[in-house]
Protein backbone atom coordinates (compact mmCIF):
# COMPACT_ATOMS: atom_id res chain seq x y z
CA UNK A 1 0.00 0.00 0.00
CA UNK A 2 1.31 3.58 -0.76
CA UNK A 3 -0.09 6.60 -0.07
CA UNK A 4 -0.17 10.06 -0.72
CA UNK A 5 1.47 11.00 2.25
CA UNK A 6 2.56 9.78 5.36
CA UNK A 7 -0.65 8.21 7.37
CA UNK A 8 -0.44 8.84 10.82
CA UNK A 9 0.40 6.33 13.77
CA UNK A 10 -2.61 4.29 14.94
CA UNK A 11 -3.32 5.84 18.30
CA UNK A 12 -3.24 3.50 21.59
CA UNK A 13 -2.85 3.43 25.37
CA UNK A 14 -1.09 1.21 27.45
CA UNK A 15 -2.48 -2.05 29.60
CA UNK A 16 -1.71 -2.42 32.89
CA UNK A 17 0.41 -5.27 33.29
CA UNK A 18 1.04 -6.19 29.59
CA UNK A 19 3.56 -4.85 26.77
CA UNK A 20 0.55 -4.95 24.05
CA UNK A 21 -0.70 -1.86 23.77
CA UNK A 22 -5.04 -1.10 23.59
CA UNK A 23 -5.31 0.51 20.03
CA UNK A 24 -8.12 3.23 19.72
CA UNK A 25 -10.71 3.17 17.40
CA UNK A 26 -13.38 6.01 18.72
CA UNK A 27 -13.86 8.51 21.40
CA UNK A 28 -17.43 8.29 22.74
CA UNK A 29 -18.69 10.14 25.55
CA UNK A 30 -21.83 10.56 27.57
CA UNK A 31 -23.45 13.81 28.94
CA UNK A 32 -24.95 14.50 32.29
CA UNK A 33 -24.61 11.09 33.69
CA UNK A 34 -24.12 12.43 37.41
CA UNK A 35 -27.69 13.47 39.20
CA UNK A 36 -25.61 16.33 40.82
CA UNK A 37 -23.46 17.60 37.82
CA UNK A 38 -26.88 17.63 35.51
CA UNK A 39 -28.29 20.13 38.43
CA UNK A 40 -25.09 22.25 38.52
CA UNK A 41 -25.00 22.55 34.44
CA UNK A 42 -29.05 23.58 35.26
CA UNK A 43 -31.19 20.20 34.64
CA UNK A 44 -32.93 17.94 36.68
CA UNK A 45 -34.87 14.94 36.28
CA UNK A 46 -33.61 11.16 34.19
CA UNK A 47 -33.18 11.87 30.75
CA UNK A 48 -32.08 9.32 27.79
CA UNK A 49 -28.51 9.40 27.73
CA UNK A 50 -27.20 10.99 25.38
CA UNK A 51 -23.85 11.27 23.37
CA UNK A 52 -21.15 13.26 21.14
CA UNK A 53 -17.42 12.02 20.20
CA UNK A 54 -14.05 13.15 20.73
CA UNK A 55 -11.51 12.23 17.32
CA UNK A 56 -9.37 9.46 18.85
CA UNK A 57 -6.26 11.64 18.38
CA UNK A 58 -7.38 14.22 20.82
CA UNK A 59 -6.57 11.55 23.17
CA UNK A 60 -3.16 11.86 25.29
CA UNK A 61 -1.69 8.95 26.73
CA UNK A 62 -0.29 9.44 30.82
CA UNK A 63 1.73 6.85 31.51
CA UNK A 64 1.95 5.61 34.95
CA UNK A 65 3.61 7.76 37.37
CA UNK A 66 4.53 10.54 34.86
CA UNK A 67 2.53 13.65 34.75
CA UNK A 68 1.50 14.56 31.53
CA UNK A 69 1.50 18.21 30.03
CA UNK A 70 -1.61 19.66 27.98
CA UNK A 71 -1.64 23.08 26.53
CA UNK A 72 -4.30 25.69 27.56
CA UNK A 73 -6.43 25.39 24.64
CA UNK A 74 -7.05 28.47 22.42
CA UNK A 75 -10.61 30.50 22.22
CA UNK A 76 -11.62 29.73 25.55
CA UNK A 77 -11.37 31.82 29.07
CA UNK A 78 -13.14 28.62 30.61
CA UNK A 79 -11.14 25.88 30.66
CA UNK A 80 -12.82 23.03 32.76
CA UNK A 81 -11.78 19.85 33.85
CA UNK A 82 -14.40 16.63 34.22
CA UNK A 83 -13.09 13.17 35.74
CA UNK A 84 -14.63 10.47 33.88
CA UNK A 85 -14.30 6.37 34.29
CA UNK A 86 -13.80 5.35 30.73
CA UNK A 87 -15.17 2.00 29.68
CA UNK A 88 -12.65 0.49 26.84
CA UNK A 89 -14.44 -1.94 24.41
CA UNK A 90 -12.65 -5.32 23.83
CA UNK A 91 -15.60 -6.66 21.85
CA UNK A 92 -17.77 -4.81 19.56
CA UNK A 93 -21.44 -5.59 18.55
CA UNK A 94 -24.62 -3.08 17.90
CA UNK A 95 -27.87 -3.75 20.09
CA UNK A 96 -25.89 -5.22 23.37
CA UNK A 97 -28.43 -5.29 26.09
CA UNK A 98 -27.40 -4.33 29.39
CA UNK A 99 -26.97 -7.44 30.92
CA UNK A 100 -24.57 -8.66 28.08
CA UNK A 101 -22.64 -5.59 28.09
CA UNK A 102 -19.73 -7.14 30.39
CA UNK A 103 -18.44 -9.57 27.94
CA UNK A 104 -17.98 -6.48 25.68
CA UNK A 105 -15.84 -4.56 28.40
CA UNK A 106 -11.94 -5.11 28.06
CA UNK A 107 -11.03 -3.05 30.63
CA UNK A 108 -11.33 0.58 32.53
CA UNK A 109 -9.21 4.10 33.31
CA UNK A 110 -9.41 7.56 34.40
CA UNK A 111 -10.05 9.98 31.74
CA UNK A 112 -10.14 13.66 31.48
CA UNK A 113 -13.01 15.14 29.31
CA UNK A 114 -11.63 18.48 29.51
CA UNK A 115 -13.92 20.89 28.02
CA UNK A 116 -14.08 24.88 26.79
CA UNK A 117 -16.86 24.97 28.53
CA UNK A 118 -17.76 29.13 27.29
CA UNK A 119 -17.73 28.29 23.87
CA UNK A 120 -19.86 24.81 24.72
CA UNK A 121 -22.38 27.33 26.25
CA UNK A 122 -22.28 29.46 23.66
CA UNK A 123 -22.87 26.34 20.79
CA UNK A 124 -25.83 25.58 23.07
CA UNK A 125 -27.85 28.81 23.44
CA UNK A 126 -27.53 28.64 19.48
CA UNK A 127 -28.32 25.07 18.87
CA UNK A 128 -25.18 24.60 17.64
CA UNK A 129 -22.99 21.31 17.52
CA UNK A 130 -20.79 20.98 20.70
CA UNK A 131 -17.44 20.27 18.39
CA UNK A 132 -15.73 23.21 19.39
CA UNK A 133 -15.98 23.21 23.10
CA UNK A 134 -15.55 19.39 23.41
CA UNK A 135 -14.06 17.94 20.38
CA UNK A 136 -10.61 20.32 20.50
CA UNK A 137 -7.08 18.52 20.25
CA UNK A 138 -5.52 16.92 23.16
CA UNK A 139 -8.92 17.40 25.21
CA UNK A 140 -9.10 13.67 26.22
CA UNK A 141 -6.16 12.80 28.73
CA UNK A 142 -6.36 9.17 29.50
CA UNK A 143 -4.31 6.79 31.68
CA UNK A 144 -3.52 3.47 31.35
CA UNK A 145 -6.18 0.70 31.11
CA UNK A 146 -6.96 -2.26 33.46
CA UNK A 147 -8.36 -4.78 32.15
CA UNK A 148 -11.42 -5.57 33.48
CA UNK A 149 -10.66 -8.71 35.82
CA UNK A 150 -8.08 -6.87 37.61
CA UNK A 151 -10.32 -3.69 38.39
CA UNK A 152 -12.10 -4.86 41.37
CA UNK A 153 -15.46 -3.39 42.11
CA UNK A 154 -15.71 -1.00 39.91
CA UNK A 155 -19.63 0.21 40.22
CA UNK A 156 -18.72 0.91 43.41
CA UNK A 157 -15.40 2.33 43.04
CA UNK A 158 -14.57 6.07 44.43
CA UNK A 159 -13.86 8.62 41.75
CA UNK A 160 -12.37 11.93 42.58
CA UNK A 161 -10.46 15.01 41.25
CA UNK A 162 -7.56 17.08 42.95
CA UNK A 163 -6.33 20.19 41.43
CA UNK A 164 -3.01 21.29 43.01
CA UNK A 165 -3.75 19.09 45.67
CA UNK A 166 -7.54 20.01 46.65
CA UNK A 167 -10.37 18.07 45.79
CA UNK A 168 -12.40 19.02 43.24
CA UNK A 169 -14.75 16.70 42.13
CA UNK A 170 -15.60 13.47 44.31
CA UNK A 171 -17.91 10.88 44.22
CA UNK A 172 -18.88 7.15 43.62
CA UNK A 173 -19.47 4.99 39.95
CA UNK A 174 -22.79 4.12 42.00
CA UNK A 175 -24.43 7.49 41.38
CA UNK A 176 -24.05 7.06 37.31
CA UNK A 177 -27.91 7.77 36.34
CA UNK A 178 -27.23 5.64 33.67
CA UNK A 179 -24.85 2.93 34.80
CA UNK A 180 -22.33 1.34 32.57
CA UNK A 181 -24.28 -2.03 31.13
CA UNK A 182 -27.39 0.36 30.06
CA UNK A 183 -24.93 2.89 28.47
CA UNK A 184 -23.32 0.29 26.07
CA UNK A 185 -27.01 -0.48 25.38
CA UNK A 186 -27.90 2.82 24.83
CA UNK A 187 -25.10 3.54 22.49
CA UNK A 188 -24.82 0.17 20.78
CA UNK A 189 -28.48 1.14 19.47
CA UNK A 190 -27.38 3.78 17.51
CA UNK A 191 -23.69 3.12 16.62
CA UNK A 192 -22.17 -0.42 16.30
CA UNK A 193 -19.57 -1.08 19.00
CA UNK A 194 -16.13 -1.55 17.48
CA UNK A 195 -13.10 -3.17 19.57
CA UNK A 196 -10.90 -0.03 20.57
CA UNK A 197 -14.05 2.41 21.00
CA UNK A 198 -13.80 4.16 24.32
CA UNK A 199 -16.57 5.48 26.19
CA UNK A 200 -15.99 8.62 28.31
CA UNK A 201 -19.21 7.82 31.02
CA UNK A 202 -19.42 11.13 32.46
CA UNK A 203 -18.85 13.16 35.32
CA UNK A 204 -19.61 13.86 38.87
CA UNK A 205 -20.51 17.46 40.30
CA UNK A 206 -17.72 19.68 41.21
CA UNK A 207 -16.68 21.10 37.55
CA UNK A 208 -14.68 23.94 37.64
CA UNK A 209 -11.86 25.98 35.58
CA UNK A 210 -8.63 25.13 35.42
CA UNK A 211 -5.73 27.76 34.66
CA UNK A 212 -2.06 27.51 33.31
CA UNK A 213 0.01 25.99 35.55
CA UNK A 214 -2.16 23.63 37.50
CA UNK A 215 -1.79 20.11 38.32
CA UNK A 216 -4.76 17.60 37.77
CA UNK A 217 -4.46 14.37 39.90
CA UNK A 218 -7.53 11.95 38.81
CA UNK A 219 -8.41 9.13 40.52
CA UNK A 220 -11.32 6.06 40.02
CA UNK A 221 -10.25 3.22 43.04
CA UNK A 222 -8.80 0.67 41.56
CA UNK A 223 -7.24 2.26 38.60
CA UNK A 224 -3.61 3.88 37.53
CA UNK A 225 -4.42 7.66 38.65
CA UNK A 226 -3.35 10.31 36.42
CA UNK A 227 -1.16 13.56 36.48
CA UNK A 228 -1.71 16.11 34.22
CA UNK A 229 -0.51 19.78 34.24
CA UNK A 230 -1.77 23.11 31.56
CA UNK A 231 1.03 24.76 30.39
CA UNK A 232 0.27 27.87 28.99
CA UNK A 233 -1.11 28.69 25.42
MN1 LIG B 1 -18.05 14.76 30.27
Amino acid sequence: MSYVFQPPAPVSAPVVGRAERFPVHRIYCVGRNYEEHAKEMGYTGREPPFFFLKPADALVVVDAGSTASIPYPTLTSNFHHEIELVVAIGTGGRNIKAADAQRHIYGYAVGLDMTRRDLQGEMKKQGRPWCIGKAFDQSAPMGPITPAEQAGDIVNAAIWLQVNGSDRQRSTISKLIWNIGETIEHLSAAWELQPGDLIFTGTPEGVAAVQPGDTLAGHVEGLTPISVKVQAA
